[in-house]
């Protein structure tokens, strides 16, 4: 089964897509994670994706595609996978479906999450991640069991830098212009699932599993 989750920066994919990935056994491929990963390792990718991501932009097409095309190929993802925070533009979008065509293979699901922009901004300031694990955490909605710190490694949480109120104004503003027309991109191909996700994660998660079967 392969899926990928759309929705704006903020509305629960990552929150979804870690649900899915236990429950259905596939790798969760965030390329979020995977740029946060090498920011923390300093490598070149992640040094220079750091300066988009530190603005609220996106990180160029031609650092993204070939990675998710790796990545993808790789043994763990031969059942599947669920993608999250990728594609964000329509060239990544037809650079995925072109990869997978040459192998005869097609995205399944894409999975769009929900949320009006006034609800985006609370969740992202009240968002808590985990510098270790990437786990993640909302101070209101899903507290951690200790203040401070990650309920699975014991590591210490952090505000990203990306989810300070004026850098999220900018990454909606990129999200309305670049990633929001995947959903009629996926809607032309007729994959495209809406789910609500102003609701419990439960309960997203719930209309998830309706979808995909059990
Ligand atoms: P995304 O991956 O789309 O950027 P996240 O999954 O990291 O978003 O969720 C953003 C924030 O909102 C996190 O702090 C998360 O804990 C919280 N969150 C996720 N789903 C819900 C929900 N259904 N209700 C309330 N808060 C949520
Ligand atoms: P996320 O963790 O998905 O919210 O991603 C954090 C940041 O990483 C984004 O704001 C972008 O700067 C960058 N990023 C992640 N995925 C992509 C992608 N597919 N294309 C371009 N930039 C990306």
């Amino acid at each position: 089964m392969k899926i990928i989750m759309l929705g704006a920066p903020g509305a629960g994919k990552g929150t979804q897509a870690k649900k899915i990935a236990e429950k259905y056994m596939i790798p969760h491929i965030s390329t979020g994670d995977i740029f946060r990963a090498n920011i923390k390792n300093g490598t070149e990718l992640g040094k220079k994706a750091k300066t988009y991501m530190d603005q609220g932009l996106l990180v160029p097409d031609e650092l993204v595609v070939d990675l998710v095309v790796d990545r993808v190929g790789q043994d763990d993802a031969k059942n599947g996978y669920v993608l999250d925070g990728f594609p964000r533009t329509i060239p990544q979008a037809q650079a995925l479906d072109s990869a997978l065509e040459a192998i005869g293979e097609k995205v399944d699901y894409a999975i769009n999450v929900e949320v009006p922009d006034e609800n985006i901004i609370r969740r992202m300031s009240g968002r808590r991640a985990c510098v270790a694990c990437g786990a993640t955490y909302h101070l209101v909605h899903i507290p951690p069991k200790q203040e401070g710190i990650c309920d699975t490694c014991g590591k210490e949480l952090i505000l990203r830098d990306d989810d300070k109120p004026e850098t999220v104004k900018k990454r909606l503003d990129v999200y309305h212009e670049q990633t929001q027309p995947l959903i009629d991109y996926y809607t032309e191909k007729g994959i495209l699932k809406e789910v609500d996700g102003t609701v419990d994660m439960a309960d997203v998660f719930a209309a998830i599993t309706d979808i995909l079967g059990a």
